[in-house]
């Protein structure tokens, strides 16, 4: 991109909360019924019914707010948005206008060079979820006719509404990353893109470098997936520019990302607030939070990605990579901590090294999510005891841990099955030395005119005669003493 010109992106990011039931009413808060059968006269908005908030999605609401590092509104309220869509059956939205639950809060992110950048979260507010269309075509304008389902109709909502301090595509990925992380350690949601249980609208505005001013921002709905929001920011960060660099104007609207072709739609030009006629919603009180109220919530806070960063490089000793590959996925910094606690502290970088090296590759090529660990911690910490013991080699290890993973067996019966025991007996390796230095005697002359590299091929050959079972440092202190035999025979 051009250096003349400076991205400036802010982020509304919609994540459904993970409660049991929906927000104003007792129907199931599921994703993936049967269409239309968790509803109710409350949110299908029948005459006469009326809302009542679902505690826990209160709770959770504050949650979050305190796990970014929100202020929390001691009274707040609800409002109505108004407007029509044939997925909100009450023609309007039970939202939050001016008092939104959260405010003030920020999220750091780590850089590629490591540097870390603070982004502010402008608000938390919760409002409810809309039910689904399913259009008869590619999208609505090119549908034969649209489906409706309003079993999503009334799940509870909490928008997420950043700051404009993100600079770059790629700082917004790491920010959707980061945040996705700590709502799924918070508990608060699945956070799950794919299912729509996290979705996001992208602001984006471009100002020549060095301005202090804001450019004029377009808006992008139809975001699905953290890939799509950096694809989305690139196309519309150089639409603005070619824009700008003509001489142009940009407009202030909101237009409709097409992933699949890579380009961005006029949906609308921009709505302003008093579109929506907001107001107080009569049906439901104000809400007041108490400071106790605030504190046992923050008490039901589990550590979160950063404080558990900060702690496995202290208390373990890892690298800032490693750390941070480790929490990334809550599942995955549990199976650590709970293989540390198996193997002891000590264990801690041989642990990091197995979990990042071998068994994330093989839940790349398997195709595995965090929730699908193929393998126990007991498991990987049997196998070390046997390395650490000198029963099994480093290399074996390697065949070993494939096959726990593949059987689900223990490293010790896989071990004892196979055969796989580490070969330590100086006689029974001795004669396996003597034996290839007698039959490679060129080998053995490259040796003695003074290659080093030679006694280390036949420590290899000795590998392959005991299929990697033999101790490496005897193997080698063996073959030296077979090869200066043969040179004073
Ligand atoms: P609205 O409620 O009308 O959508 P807001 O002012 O609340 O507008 O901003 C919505 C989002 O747009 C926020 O994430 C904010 O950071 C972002 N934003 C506001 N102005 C700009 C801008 N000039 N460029 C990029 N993003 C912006
Ligand atoms: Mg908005
Ligand atoms: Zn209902």
């Amino acid at each position: 991109m051009s250096t003349k010109w400076e991205t400036v992106i802010g982020l509304e990011v919609h994540v459904e909360l993970a409660t049991e039931t929906k927000v104003w009413c007792s129907c199931k808060n599921e994703f993936g019924a049967e269409p239309n059968t968790n509803v109710c006269p409350v949110c299908l908005a029948l005459p006469g019914s009326l809302p009542v908030l679902n505690a826990r999605a209160l709770e959770y609401t504050i949650k979050a707010g305190l796990a970014l590092n929100c202020k929390i509104q001691r009274r707040s309220k609800f409002d109505r948005k108004n407007y029509f869509y044939a997925d909100l059956p009450s023609g309007y939205q039970i939202s939050q206008f001016d008092l939104p639950l959260c405010y003030d809060g920020y999220v750091d992110i780590t850089l590629k060079d490591g540097t870390t950048r603070r982004i502010r979260i402008q608000r938390i507010h919760l409002e409810t979820d809309a039910g689904k269309l399913v259009h008869a075509g590619d999208d609505v304008a090119a549908a034969d006719f649209s489906l409706v389902d309003f079993n999503r109709a009334g799940v509870p909502l909490i928008e997420i509404v950043t700051e404009p301090d993100l600079r770059s595509a790629e700082e917004a990925g790491l920010f959707l990353e980061k945040l996705r992380s700590i709502l799924k350690y918070s508990g608060v949601s699945d956070v799950k893109m794919e299912e729509g249980s996290m979705r996001c609208d992208v602001n984006v505005s471009v100002r020549p470098a060095g301005s202090t001013e804001f450019g004029v921002r377009s808006e992008l709905k139809n975001v699905n997936s953290f890939s799509a929001a950096v694809r989305g920011i690139e196309y519309e960060q150089k639409r603005h520019i070619r824009i700008l660099e003509e001489g142009g104007q940009v407009e202030q609207e909101t237009r409709s990302w097409r992933d699949a072709q890579g380009i961005s739609v006029l949906l609308r030009s921009k709505e302003d607030a008093e579109d929506y006629r907001y107001f107080p919603e009569p049906d439901l009180p104000p809400v007041e939070v108490t400071t106790e109220e605030i504190e046992r919530i923050r008490a039901t806070l589990p550590e979160l990605p950063d404080a558990l960063m900060q702690r496995l490089m202290t208390e373990y000793g890892l690298s800032a990579y490693d750390a941070s590959v480790i929490v990334a996925e809550r599942e995955y910094a549990q199976w650590f901590l709970q293989a540390v606690e198996l193997a002891g502290a000590d264990q801690a970088k041989a642990v990091a090294n197995w979990q990042i090296n071998e068994l994330y590759r093989v839940m790349n090529e398997k195709e595995l999510g965090p929730d699908q660990i193929p393998l126990t911690p007991e498991q990987l910490v049997g196998m070390l005891k046997l390395m650490e013991k000198g029963t099994i080699t480093g290399k074996i290890a390697k065949t070993v841990f494939d096959k726990m993973v593949e059987t689900g067996k223990d490293a010790e019966t896989i071990v004892k099955d196979e055969g796989l025991t580490q070969v330590a007996d100086e006689g029974e390796l001795l004669a396996i030395a003597r034996e290839v230095v007698a039959a490679n005697p060129k080998v053995f002359e490259d040796w003695k005119s003074g290659k080093q590299s030679a006694a280390q091929w036949f420590v290899g050959q000795i590998m392959k005669r005991t299929r990697g079972r033999a101790n490496p440092q005897l193997a080698l202190k063996l073959v030296t003493q077979a090869l200066e035999e043969q040179a004073q025979k």
